[in-house]
């Protein structure tokens, strides 16, 4: 059976470093990390992920300021707060939690976030650094980020002679995942839709990636044998064994088959998940040295 990789624990280690190093921040040089989170409108799920990156936030150390804001907000509206936190000296991160209200161009609102702030890693300045292999100076997006120090875990910082198969291109997750991974020197493939013969180029991963939003679709047999296995899907299915209208979180991969197979793999829950906010203050932290002058503690 693979070895489990503990989202969870590695989270809590990221955590508990942010803190450490937060404490050293502010008794050196006064400067506390600030994080801001804008929410519009009253999507449930929202308001339960920017309510745990708040108390993330205050648990670290850090000043934490939420703006929720009526779902009717105008577009310039939020224009103008973003400028405003982006001028706000006491605040080194902001993130505006997707999605926002369809008369909003998202885009041009992520855009307004001064790159140096972005700790969400959207900005097309962080993209660029990125892609152009800028690692340690861009804001990496916080999913892929967490999964690659859960990579790092099982085989290291140097990828060298390793494939990589990412399936799934979306700008959040699948594209900086595979640059990362390319950073890293693996031999990187990325799969998507149109993509022919998937379980043959799983096979051929040393580290697989399934970043799709499919429940289960990756199965025992689209895995190398040894190979890692991380599964950044988050998926609600029915659970009629738990009850009635019951329902349970699945990932990506199909765990129960993958894991015979596997070396390692993230569970769903407790994996890649728990890994994403982790990354948010670690980017948060990040910002804040910058600020002071300094280079974070990795
Ligand atoms: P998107 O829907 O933006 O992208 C999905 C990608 O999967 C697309 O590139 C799509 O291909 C590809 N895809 C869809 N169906 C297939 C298929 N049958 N075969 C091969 N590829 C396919 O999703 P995200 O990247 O935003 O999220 C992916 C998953 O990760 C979701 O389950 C989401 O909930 C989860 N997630 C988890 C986070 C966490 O904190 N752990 C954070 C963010 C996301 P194409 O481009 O051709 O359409």
């Amino acid at each position: 059976m693979a070895e489990v990789i503990d989202g969870k624990l590695i989270a809590e280690d990221v955590v508990g470093k942010v803190k450490l190093a937060t404490a050293e921040l502010v008794s050196e040089t006064g400067v506390v990390p600030g994080l801001a989170v804008v929410i519009v409108g009253e999507d449930p799920a929202s308001q339960v992920y920017v309510a745990s990156k708040g108390r993330k936030a205050e648990d670290c150390g850090f000043h934490s300021v939420q703006h929720t804001l009526d779902a009717a907000t105008s577009e310039d509206e939020l224009v103008a707060l973003v400028e405003s936190l982006n001028a706000d000296p006491a605040i080194h991160g902001i993130l505006v939690q997707l999605p926002l209200p369809k008369h909003v161009d998202a885009a041009r609102i992520i855009q307004t976030i001064s790159p140096d702030k972005d700790v969400d890693g959207f900005h097309f300045i962080n993209v660029g650094k990125l892609g152009t292999g800028e690692v340690e100076t861009a804001f990496v997006p916080c999913t892929p980020a967490g999964a690659m120090i859960m990579i790092e875990r099982v085989h290291g910082r140097d990828l060298s002679g390793l494939n990589a198969v990412v399936v799934g291109r979306s700008n959040i997750v699948g594209k900086p995942m595979a640059n990362l991974l390319l950073a890293a020197n693996a031999t990187v493939t990325i799969a998507h839709s149109r993509t022919k013969d998937l379980p043959a180029l799983g096979r051929t991963a040393d580290i697989l990636v399934a970043a799709v939003g499919r429940p289960q679709m990756v199965k025992g047999d689209w895995v190398k044998p040894g190979a890692t296995v991380i599964d950044v899907g988050i998926n609600r299915i029915p659970a009629p064994e738990k009850g009635e209208g019951k329902t349970r979180l699945v990932g990506d991969v199909d765990y129960v088959e993958a894991a015979k197979v596997a070396g390692a793999i993230t569970p769903v829950p407790g994996g890649v998940g728990p890994m994403t906010i982790a990354m948010l203050m670690a980017n948060t932290l990040k910002s804040a040295y910058r600020a002071a002058g300094r280079v974070a503690p990795r």
